[in-house]
């Protein structure tokens, strides 16, 4: 009987044989001229799990690019079911010109497999087809030690418009312990990490309005308000002397930074420097007081003037009390908040700093996205970590994201935890030219989940 390592080494050519096969179909949502290259994607990929054994496949239409669902029962009844989200769909591959190799011809090159979608996300989502055969090859089982259902997707790529719906009306066949996401990125090859989070997002466009109409400054100027005036006050005080956002409660439902979390976060070899040239060039870190870099991009909330104008911003003066200022805000969220009660909490500051005289007007986009966030002590999260730790070989950290895709949609409507297992890099260049994976962070994956597989079904209940 071989071991898991052994028959994932065994088969990695195999594993890489099909794997170009399918992304050498340009399934890139975003483009309607490839819609039936999205269905052949989500065809290839029903017709392969067919013949690696999944004795449920099948391919769900939404009312755009159709997903593709295949379920493995584990032989225990009382095992745990686990949803594994990835998606097949692709970003497009403008600036063609840009790509050393054809997008969806894809090539090794060392151990680095390059072409659209090897990392973003096909790939992660094939290491889960070896890593679930060489776990039963590994014990001679027929059938898988938890429950499988695959979900593969065919819009992320596009937000993911149909995607909550498919969730509810198929949620009964969809039900399960934990979620597993397969669609991020671990610190570096050498420092493997878990995404444990992402912040969420809402936006506001605020207008201020005074006179009706702009006025001579000799004639007016001093004796009405001027919203240009009361805008600039107004957003001078979003944040405090700490760098707090002044939203009344904003803080009041984040779930804050344990100090196990933190003590990981800083084991992360952060260079600041580096990072501040890959900021713009920033010049010096700012942000809330009494947090890292890290910390406030990942863990923290924030609040953005995206944009601010009004009055005469043309060639040469003009002397006016201008009738209107305007400004676009955005607030980056994280794990406990809900963009709609920011939004509420934006609509209470201005009606409470509006100054009298100035009437304001506040826009909000109306529901925004939520965050997501999985505590680094649940069950699931902790099991996983054990086994990406055992398959690396090494202490394994954790991360947060920037930006959050359907991940909020999959755990309120399926209600279940997710856990993070990717083995993307940084470096993949995901949704630009020449995108790649490394060969051997993808069998690491494999091993990964055929471990955890074992772990979650073998643990007492
Ligand atoms: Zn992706």
């Amino acid at each position: 009987m071989t071991d898991v390592r052994g028959y994932i080494a065994e088969h990695r050519d195999e594993f890489l044989t099909d794997l170009k096969e399918w992304l050498a179909i340009p399934s890139i949502s975003g483009d309607p001229a490839h819609a039936p290259d999205v269905r052949a994607s989500a065809d290839w990929l029903a017709a392969h799990l067919r013949r690696i054994g999944f004795p449920v496949v099948e391919v769900w239409d939404t009312g755009g690019h159709p997903a593709v669902f295949a379920e493995w029962t584990a032989a225990d009844p009382g095992a745990p079911a686990v949803v594994v989200y990835g998606h097949h769909d692709v970003q497009p591959v403008e600036p063609l010109g840009q790509w050393d190799t054809d997008p969806f011809t894809p090539v090794e090159r060392g151990d680095r497999l390059i072409g659209r979608g090897t990392s973003d996300d096909k790939g992660q989502v094939f290491f889960h087809t070896l890593g679930l055969r060489a776990g039963m090859a590994a014990t001679g089982a027929t059938a898988p030690p938890v429950t499988i259902k695959l979900l593969v997707e065919g819009e992320e790529e596009s937000g993911s418009v149909h995607f909550a719906d498919l969730l509810r009306a198929r949620r009964d066949r969809l039900d399960c312990d934990m979620i597993v996401i397969s669609d991020t990125t671990m610190w570096s090859a050498d420092v493997p990490s878990m995404c444990t989070g992402m912040r969420g997002l809402t936006e506001a466009e605020l207008t201020l309005r005074g006179p009706a109409s702009d006025l001579h400054s000799g004639s007016f100027g001093g004796a009405v308000p001027n919203p240009l005036h009361a805008m600039a006050a107004m957003l001078a005080g979003l944040h405090d002397a700490d760098g707090r956002v002044t939203l009344p409660g904003f803080y009041d439902d984040v779930v804050p930074l344990t100090a196990e979390e933190r003590a990981l976060f800083a084991k992360l070899p952060f260079d600041e420097d580096a990072w501040l040239r890959t900021a713009g060039e920033s010049r010096a870190a700012h942000g809330e007081a009494g947090y890292t870099t890290l910390e406030r991009i990942w863990a923290r909330p924030t609040a953005e003037v995206n944009g601010l104008w009004g009055g005469h911003t043309g060639p040469g003066g003009k002397t006016i009390v201008p009738s209107e200022a305007h400004a676009k805000l955005s607030f980056r969220l994280v794990a406990g908040q809900d963009p709609a009660t920011v939004e509420d909490q934006f609509r209470a500051w201005v009606a409470q700093r509006t100054p009298s005289g100035v009437e304001a007007e506040v826009r909000t986009s109306g529901g925004g996205v939520r965050p997501c966030f999985s505590p680094i002590d649940a069950p699931g999260v902790r099991a996983a970590r054990a086994a990406l730790e055992k398959a690396f070989g090494t202490e394994v950290l954790f991360t947060r994201e920037g930006g959050s895709g359907p991940e909020a949609d999959l755990a309120d409507i399926l209600g279940a935890p997710l856990v993070f297992l990717a083995v993307g890099l940084p470096g993949d260049r995901i949704h630009a030219p020449n995108e790649k994976v490394e060969i051997p962070l993808l069998l690491k994956g494999a091993e990964a989940v055929a471990l955890l597989w074992e772990d979650l079904g073998s643990a007492p209940r």
